[in-house]
Order: C-alpha cells, then sequence, then structure tokens
C-alpha cells in the first residue's frame, strides 16, 4: 500500500486491464467513424450552472455532483455526464447552425455515488450525440450503431434492448399526475427517496431499485395510455425499422432515464451477466435541451456506453488473453557495454524501419531470465548482445514466436533481415 491511497470509488488501471479498455476502445471509435460520427472534445470542468440548469432534479445533480468554489469564487463542477458539455460546446463553436453534426466523445465522469461493482466514482463513458434531426430514422441509425459495436467486440450475445415511449412535454405532465395519485395511495409503502420523487418528480420513481417500489410498480398506470397519436406514429416508425435491422427489443413501459432532459424514443442495452448494475449502455432524444442552454431550437439525440461496465462484460464473456503488441524486437544485453549499443542499434533500426516496437532489457540478469522476459513481452525475436557478439561486432537473433535455431548476423544483415520482416 502507498502512503497515501486513491479517492473511493476513483480506480487505477494497470497496463494488463488498459489493454482490454484499448481492444474496446479502438473498435469503438472505429464503429463511430465508420458511420460517419466525428471525434469533438470538451472540459471535464465546467460551470456548475451547465448541469443544474439541464439538470434541475436529477439525481446526479441535486446528490452526486463533485462541485468546487475555484480560487476566483466561482462555482464550478466535475462533469457527472457529457451531454450538456457536448451541447454547449456544439453551440459555441456554431457546429449546430453549420451542419447536423454527428459526434462521439470519450472520458471520465465524475459521480459521489457509492461504489460497487460496476458503479465507480470516476468512470469512463463513450458517447455519440445527433443535433439537427428529428426522425425515427436517426434513432435506428444510433441504435443499429450500438449494435454493430456489440458484434464487432463479439458480446451481441449478452446484451437485450429495451425501448420506451416518453412522449412530448404534455404526455408527460399527464403521466406524472396519474403516477402521482397512483403512488399516493401507497405513500406509506415508498421508500424516503420515492416519497421525495412522488412530489419533485413522480417518473424517477419507476427506476427506483427499491423491490417494494418494483413491486407496486406492476400495477401502475402505464405511459402509453397518454402518447398523442404523432408520437406514437413516430415509436412505431423506429420499432419497424428496428425490426428490419434484424435488432431484437422488447417495450418496456417502465423504462425512464436518469436524466431530466429525454422525451420520446428512450432506450437501454441491459445485461444479465453483472448483478445489479445491469445497464451497459443508455440513450434517447433530447429535443429541447440546446434551447435550454442557448441555442437555437434543436433536435438532439443520443447515447452512453458505461465503459467500466462494458470491460467487465467483456472480461466475463470474452477469453481474450491480449499480450502487448507493440513490441517487435527485445534486446537480451548481458553488460553494461552491450545496452549501451543496444540504444545504438535500436535507434538506428527506428530509423531505416518505420513503427518498429524495441525494447531493451536493462536489468542485467542471467541470460535465462531475460529470455523469459523476452517471451512475456510479447516481442517476435529476441536480439542478443553477449560478450563475443561484442567483440565480433555482431549480432544474435532468434524468433520468440516458433523454434528456431540462433543465427549470428552482422548488423547490416540484420537490418536487411528486419526490413525484409516488418516492411
Ligand atoms: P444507473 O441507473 O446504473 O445509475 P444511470 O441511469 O445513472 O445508471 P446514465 O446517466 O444513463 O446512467 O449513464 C449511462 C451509462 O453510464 C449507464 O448506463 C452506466 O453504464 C454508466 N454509469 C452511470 N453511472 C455510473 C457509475 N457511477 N459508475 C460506472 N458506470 C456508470
Ligand atoms: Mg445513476
Amino acid at each position: 500500500m502507498s502512503k497515501i491511497t486513491t479517492i473511493r470509488g476513483m480506480n487505477d488501471l494497470p497496463p494488463e486491464e488498459v489493454r482490454v479498455w484499448n481492444f474496446a476502445e479502438e473498435i469503438i471509435q472505429k464503429v463511430f467513424n465508420s458511420y460517419g460520427y466525428e471525434e469533438i472534445r470538451f472540459p471535464i470542468v465546467e460551470k456548475t450552472e451547465l448541469f443544474t440548469r439541464s439538470n434541475e432534479s436529477a439525481d446526479i445533480v441535486t446528490k452526486e455532483m463533485y462541485t468546487f468554489e475555484d480560487k476566483g469564487g466561482d462555482s464550478i463542477s466535475l462533469r457527472p455526464e457529457g451531454t450538456a458539455g457536448c451541447v454547449r460546446a456544439a453551440i459555441d463553436n456554431d457546429l449546430i447552425r453549420v451542419d447536423s453534426p454527428r459526434l462521439w466523445y470519450q472520458g471520465p465522469m465524475f459521480r459521489y455515488e457509492r461504489p460497487q461493482k460496476g458503479r465507480s466514482r470516476q468512470f469512463q463513458q463513450s458517447s455519440a450525440e445527433v443535433f439537427g434531426i428529428r426522425s425515427a430514422e436517426i434513432d435506428a441509425e444510433l441504435i443499429i450503431l450500438s449494435s454493430r459495436i456489440w458484434k464487432e467486440l463479439g458480446i451481441e450475445g449478452n446484451l437485450n434492448l429495451e425501448i420506451n415511449n416518453l412522449g412530448d412535454e404534455k404526455t408527460r405532465k399527464s403521466y406524472a399526475k396519474s403516477l402521482q395519485a397512483y403512488f399516493k395511495a401507497f405513500e406509506k409503502d415508498l421508500d424516503e427517496d420515492s416519497r421525495r420523487k412522488l412530489d419533485e418528480n413522480p417518473l424517477r420513481i419507476l427506476d427506483s431499485k427499491s423491490e417494494s417500489v418494483q413491486s407496486l410498480l406492476k400495477g401502475a398506470p402505464n405511459i402509453s395510455e397518454f402518447i398523442s397519436k404523432d408520437s406514437e406514429k413516430e415509436f412505431n416508425e423506429l420499432t419497424l425499422l428496428l425490426g428490419t435491422a434484424g435488432i431484437e427489443f422488447s417495450v418496456n413501459q417502465k423504462l425512464v432515464r436518469g436524466l431530466d432532459y429525454y422525451n420520446q424514443t428512450v432506450y437501454e442495452w441491459k445485461t444479465d451477466q453483472l448483478g445489479a448494475q445491469d445497464t451497459v449502455c443508455g440513450g434517447g432524444r433530447y429535443d429541447n435541451l440546446v434551447e435550454e442552454l442557448g441555442g437555437k431550437s434543436c433536435p438532439a439525440t443520443g447515447f452512453s456506453i458505461g465503459m467500466e461496465r462494458l470491460i467487465l462484460l467483456i472480461n466475463e464473456t470474452l477469453d481474450l488473453s491480449l499480450e502487448n503488441e507493440n513490441i517487435d524486437l527485445f534486446f537480451v544485453c548481458l553488460s553494461k557495454e552491450s545496452i549501451q549499443k543496444a540504444i545504438m542499434y535500436s535507434e538506428s533500426l527506428r530509423e531505416n524501419v518505420s513503427k518498429l516496437g524495441i525494447k531493451i532489457n536493462m536489468g542485467l540478469e542471467g541470460a535465462g531470465s531475460q529470455f523469459k522476459k523476452a517471451d512475456k513481452s510479447g516481442a517476435s525475436f529476441a536480439l542478443i548482445l553477449g560478450d563475443d557478439e561484442l567483440k565480433n561486432k555482431t549480432i544474435s537473433m532468434k524468433g520468440l514466436r516458433s523454434k528456431s535455431d540462433q543465427e549470428t548476423l552482422s548488423y547490416e544483415d540484420l537490418e536487411k533481415r528486419i526490413k525484409k520482416t516488418y516492411k
């Protein structure tokens, strides 16, 4: 243990785990890019107001936000989610006025909640957001894109899609009233949190994790009773498109999202492999947020993947055993002088053969343990510099991936050989 521990709920990722993250992130980025989505980056810290304005009564704003006063006395917050910052950045950079941007980003989010499996205080999201398109087709594209990510990762069999229609504001107001009336009758059976939500935001009770509330929900009214004809038509278009694309889903009438700004389409990809924290990805439309944050009225839609949960699922279901793929050559050095020589040879090789990965061992261990390290490094060849090689200005080379004899070559011949192998 180091003298100073990490902050609770904020975790390190040792190199071995980072390999799995890189595997997943590379695939996700490739898929985003292949649908014409472009990466955007924006700050991790923003004015607190940005998050409070977009999400007045959401838990992440009222209870979970990391908020500080900076040295100038301004209230700033670590971003609890990415959408608000992305909307702000899209407005400020004039992306929305000029085009209907399709964007992606990834990075850390911060929420002060109780750490457990699949829930931490610093966590990572990979997200897509689209501005300026209001149609079932763009929501279908986003869902199809997310499903493509699961396929490319090889985990599509472990995720189920649930969708719901939250309608427009009028729908949600009428539904909230009806839910309120229903739950009022059971007020004494509600947990404290749900009782508070009963007045503030009754729809959020649907998201309660309490078992007694969940069982009460079975008898609660459904939102579909309040949906307008137009909204229903759009939702039907979406379900039809998903069906045609071969994407299985179930309609969950009790599905609401944790943030206030959603309307019309919402969805979650869930797994039964991870226990309680079962939502790996969530998304939906938020057609009023751009205007609320000061932009011109503009429809918007997007989703976020919770990367910790995705990585847990990958580790649970795939047998990856990833190696370090960056090292091609591993120098076994038997003296201080040979290390110095290896540094010079390596630079010359890097100069002449592009993208070559070379690691020089500097521990001066015995040859046996250096070869073990060479094997573990993921390199294809060991290059050996012992006393004889130094004396004769040669290098010995041994294949590590298949049984092969050690060969001794001049530097020039070695370079030719490496060039041929890695051109
Ligand atoms: P939950 O109900 O699990 O708290 P949420 O509705 O608060 O999730 P969103 O705000 O929709 O989550 O974020 C999208 C995704 O980010 C979630 O589906 C989840 O995979 C992930 N996520 C959210 N909070 C955390 C957290 N504290 N730690 C790890 N992942 C998280
Ligand atoms: Mg949450």
